[in-house]
């Protein structure tokens, strides 16, 4: 059974007398650095000469660079893009850190896969929100939490756990719920998201989208009634809160007999996505995934370019762009 903390199982106090260095004001930067500031925390924030130091001193926050705010805290919470993560933590975090000090991630990536070795006499933990960084925001100050994945990856001082508890506390999600869980294993979990349930329902979505064009139903008609009306992205709510069988209830009786009935056919559609994602998952725990975006990193920019010139020409951009604008989705309005 899994270890799962809330608010009573943690204690502000582990963090009293501290200064918490933030480094990176982006998504996640921004957002937990003003939730352990309202939760009473000493905040300094770290960033390099760029966009996000001017938005951290217009909140108010006390910003230096990197090296000077580790230098200034005993706890640093690395809030910056995995893949710069490394040679910042080289160059400018390490150097600082004195024995005792905790270092926080927010995701266990870097540390999971050997790109990052903290020395043996610090506390190293795992606090890693399920939200992204605006919701991680938003939440808090609704007064609600959101879920994340915490571990004491290394604890030099006996006292990593609490002072874990103690940020996942003042970033507010352990009023949701805190799960425990091997930087390993967190990390896993994300990049086998990415990589094996979000493309195999992306090609789902792809295969009705073409197969009812071609069937000669309206293209908006089809995004429509497959996701852009948001009936789809209501029923995933409701899956959450009831259970992703139960939520069949909510919806009519010729609904629910033709999903019984015609829901076997897809069975055999198991056996082949169990194999390939089984390869993904292995990729992903024995490194091999990890290796590889380390060769390739620096062509990632012509990938991302390539791919996104491949989506542009696409029929489904133009599709939804229309109905979008038809049906005045998100910030597209019909001239
Ligand atoms: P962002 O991309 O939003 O980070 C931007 C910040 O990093 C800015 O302060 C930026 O400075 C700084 N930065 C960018 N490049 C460099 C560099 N080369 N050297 C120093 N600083 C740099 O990151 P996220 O908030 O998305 O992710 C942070 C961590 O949180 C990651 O570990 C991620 O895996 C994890 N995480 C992210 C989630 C999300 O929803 N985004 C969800 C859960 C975990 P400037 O803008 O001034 O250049």
């Amino acid at each position: 059974m899994a270890t799962i903390y809330h608010d009573t199982d943690a204690d502000l106090s582990a963090l009293s007398g501290q200064t918490v260095a933030v480094v990176g004001y982006g998504n996640q930067g921004r957002a937990q650095a003003l939730n352990l500031r309202d939760s009473g925390v000493d905040v300094v924030v770290g960033n390099i000469r760029d966009y996000a130091l001017e938005a951290a001193q217009a909140d108010g926050f006390a910003v230096r660079p990197i090296a000077e705010a580790c230098e200034a805290a005993s706890c640093v919470m690395l809030l910056i893009p995995d893949e710069v993560m490394p040679e910042v933590y080289e160059k400018h975090v390490a150097p600082q850190l004195s024995a005792g000090d905790l270092v926080s991630f927010a995701s266990g990536y870097n540390v999971a896969f050997g790109q990052i070795e903290p020395a043996a006499d610090l506390d190293v933990v795992l606090v890693a929100p399920r939200m992204i960084g605006i919701g991680v925001r938003d939440a808090f100050v609704a007064g609600r939490g959101f879920p994340a994945f915490v571990g004491v990856h290394q604890d030099a001082t006996g006292r990593a756990r609490e002072r874990m508890l103690a940020v996942a506390k003042a970033i507010g999600s352990t009023r949701a719920g805190c799960i425990e869980m091997s930087m390993h294993d967190e990390a896993s979990l994300d990049l086998f998201t990415e990589q094996a349930f979000g493309p195999a329902f992306g090609r789902v979505m792809m295969t009705a989208v073409q197969l009812l064009v071609e069937a000669g139903y309206p293209p908006e008609a089809v995004l429509l009634e497959l996701y852009l009306s948001g009936e789809l992205a209501y029923s995933m709510e409701k899956m959450r809160e009831l259970g992703m069988t139960r939520q069949m209830d909510l919806h009519s009786h010729t609904s629910q007999y033709g999903t019984a009935t015609r829901g076997a056919r897809f069975l055999d559609l198991e056996g082949p996505l169990r194999e390939r994602m089984g390869r993904v998952l292995e990729e992903i725990r024995s490194g091999g995934f990890a290796e590889e975006w380390s060769r390739n990193r620096e062509h990632a920019q012509r990938i991302f370019e390539r791919v996104r010139e491949a989506r542009d020409r696409m029929p489904i951009a133009r599709w939804e762009e229309a109905a979008r604008r038809a049906f005045r989705i998100g910030d597209a309005r019909e001239d």
